[in-house]
Order: C-alpha cells, then sequence, then structure tokens
C-alpha cells in the first residue's frame, strides 16, 4: 500500500542507491514505485556510461610543468642591456649633481637678476591667483542655490545644528562600517566546500 505524501526518490537517494547506503523507507518506496524503478535503471544507464569514459586526470607533475613555462629566463637583451642601464643610471645622478652645482654657482653670481625674475614670478601667480579666485566667487554667487545656503548660513544655531548631525551621521558611518569589516566569529560556508 502508498503511504500518503510520497516521496520519490532525490538525487541524493539516487547517489545511495548506487553505494548501497539507501535508507530502508527509500529502499521500500523503490519496491512499490514504478516511476522511481524507470528513474534508478537510467540512472544506471547513465553511471555506466561516464564510467567507460576515459579519465582526464592531470600528472601529478602537471602544476610544476606549468609554473617552469611561466618562469622564463630573463630576455638576452635585457641581460645584455643591464650593466649599460646601471652605468646610465650613474651617468644621471652624476648629470643632476653637475647640473646643481652650476645652478647654485651661477645663482651666487646673479643674486640681483634672479631676485628680479622671482619678484615677477610671485607678482605674475598672485596676479592670476586673485583672478582665478574672483572668477570662482563670481559663478559661485550667480548661482540659484547660493542666495539660500547664505541665508541658512547666516543663523549660527541652524550652522551648529548641521554641525552636530554631520558628525552624528559621521560615527554611525564609522560604526557601520566597523561592523561590516568585523570578521564572523563562526565557520562560514564556502562556495566550493
Ligand atoms: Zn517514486
Amino acid at each position: 500500500m502508498k503511504r500518503w505524501p510520497i516521496n520519490h526518490l532525490t538525487a541524493d537517494d539516487l547517489d545511495a542507491f548506487h553505494s548501497a547506503s539507501l535508507p530502508p523507507e527509500a529502499r521500500t518506496h523503490l519496491t512499490e514505485c514504478a516511476d522511481c524503478q524507470a528513474m534508478v535503471s537510467i540512472d544506471r544507464v547513465v553511471v555506466n556510461a561516464l564510467a567507460t569514459l576515459p579519465s582526464y586526470a592531470p600528472r601529478p607533475d602537471f602544476a610544476d610543468r606549468v609554473l617552469t613555462r611561466i618562469r622564463r629566463p630573463e630576455p638576452a637583451l635585457v641581460r645584455l642591456l643591464r650593466p649599460a642601464l646601471a652605468g646610465r643610471r650613474l651617468a644621471l645622478a652624476a648629470t643632476v649633481v653637475v647640473a646643481m652645482g652650476t645652478s647654485i654657482i651661477w645663482s651666487l653670481f646673479n643674486r640681483e637678476l634672479l631676485l628680479s625674475w622671482v619678484q615677477l614670478a610671485a607678482v605674475e601667480t598672485g596676479r592670476a591667483v586673485w583672478l582665478g579666485v574672483r572668477v570662482v566667487a563670481t559663478n559661485l554667487t550667480s548661482q540659484p542655490w547660493y542666495l539660500p545656503i547664505r541665508e541658512f548660513a547666516s543663523s549660527p544655531g541652524r550652522l551648529a545644528f548641521l554641525a552636530g548631525g554631520s558628525f552624528v551621521t559621521y560615527v554611525a558611518a564609522l560604526f557601520a562600517l566597523r561592523r561590516v569589516l568585523t570578521l564572523p566569529s563562526g565557520p562560514v560556508s564556502h562556495a566550493n566546500g
């Protein structure tokens, strides 16, 4: 007599059947269910066919052979140029030292000219910076959101409220970040595990 609900064999039951460890209830069900008997016979055909396929397991030294191919010897050109590169580095350092020395000596003998250049550069830089500040300020004050923000910022109480709110949000975000970054204490199931 069939029990209700009908529990057909699952994929795990099929594996258990092939390894002769099928639970008694499932074994009883198999004797009375034609569907599951058909499924088991088809599954046995598939398993037997799979067993006849050639194995593609790599040889034990497979990983070593791959790694030796990756670790290629240095190209001949690099080996040839290595001493020349070292020499070039030395020449570059010497050039820098000589150039710095020349610059210092020249500066000592042409102080007035150098000072006038520095002053000219400072004046030009200051003018450019001031022009930039004015352009930015003009752009800012012509924005539609400038007036409401200025009105808002004119009240110290509102500013303090805004600063306090920002601080609270910042602290909350810090705690949330710590919570996210804390490692779980229990074991974690792994996709490949
Ligand atoms: Zn069944």
